[in-house]
């Protein structure tokens, strides 16, 4: 489960926090250490780590901590604020056009980071919020990427719109708009070609869309288990693109954590959803507070 040798770590120091009636600054400077190695392993980014411990230090040596009756739990709750602070403290939403406007969201990321698998469960998520929304097969390198939109389309109850892998993924996206407008559709999501590592053609592909397609969202989806490399993946995007936010997959089957912990303090975007398994079923709304709950406890 996500998270689960962090917690158990932090857990620890809690527990040796609260065993305390007094602190002096050298008990709090020593948990913290512990809590820094902790998230190290967890693989947060280091930058992301040092002011992290910098900032819940600060807080946690004033006054009003240390001459407190319960030192330790006001330390535990600091650390629980700040983490929380990490991930962006509110929950935020995929933003979606006034009126019955057509939303266009563009999907990218890496080959096998559940690009495909995401964009239908997050079709699933708007029809249920009375959305009519459109799929649409921009990977022309894989046909098994088209087959795959179609077959999880189908299962969302969801039309995939697709024009073979003839096509430029641009020309692709146009059609697909004009024919969403003759159907009445208000969400076109744009699942796009991922590649095994950043490259150039990739970049550029996306960039040509949004230069000719007035893209309302552009999300990342990260696989939570590459740890620092999501991080940097996230970074890059967002750098040469433009990301609006981001999906972290596979955070069930992350133990560490450390992606989920850092993408937003590294690239100053949120994480909007959580894939939590294969099923279509499997995609959770990002709470900072519930994550940081689940974290710590
Ligand atoms: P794409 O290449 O980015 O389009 O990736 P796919 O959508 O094809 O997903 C790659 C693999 O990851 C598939 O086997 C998916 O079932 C799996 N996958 C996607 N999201 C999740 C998730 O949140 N949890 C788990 N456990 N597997 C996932």
């Amino acid at each position: 489960m996500a998270f689960d040798s962090l917690s158990e770590k932090l857990q620890n120091v809690f527990k040796n926090l609260r065993g305390k009636g007094r602190l002096s600054e050298a008990d709090v400077t020593t948990a913290l250490k512990e809590v820094k190695m902790a998230l190290l392993e967890a693989d947060v980014n280091f930058k992301v780590v040092k002011n992290f411990i910098k900032t819940v230090q600060e807080r946690a040596v004033g006054q009003d901590v240390m001459s407190s009756l319960t030192p330790g739990q006001m330390v535990i709750k600091i650390v629980n604020e700040e983490m929380v602070n990490l991930m962006g403290s509110e929950t935020t939403e995929i933003a979606f056009k006034a009126g019955n406007d057509i939303t266009v969201i563009l999907m990218c990321g890496l080959q096998g980071a559940g690009k495909t698998t995401t964009t239908a469960k997050l079709a699933g998520k708007f029809k249920s919020k009375g959305k009519k929304p459109l799929l649409v097969a921009c990977d022309i390198y894989r046909p098994a990427a088209i087959e795959q939109l179609k077959i999880n389309g189908d299962k969302q109850g969801v039309p995939v719109f697709s024009m073979g892998d003839k096509h430029k993924p641009v020309n692709i996206a146009k059609a697909a708009i004009e024919h969403a407008v003759k159907n009445n559709h208000n969400v076109v999501i744009l699942d796009t070609a991922g590649r095994l590592h950043i490259d150039e053609d990739m970049m550029n592909e996306l960039i040509e869309i949004k230069e000719n397609i007035e893209v309302f969202q552009t999300i990342l989806v990260v696989d939570a288990m590459t740890g620092q490399d999501a991080v940097n993946v996230s970074e890059m995007f967002n750098n040469k693109i433009g990301i609006d936010g981001v999906i972290i997959t596979k955070l069930d089957g992350d133990t560490r954590g450390g992606a989920a912990l850092s993408i937003r303090a590294v690239t100053g975007k949120p994480i909007l959803y959580a894939g939590m398994g294969e099923k279509l079923t499997d995609l959770e709304q990002f709470y900072p507070d519930r994550m940081a709950s689940r974290i710590l406890g």
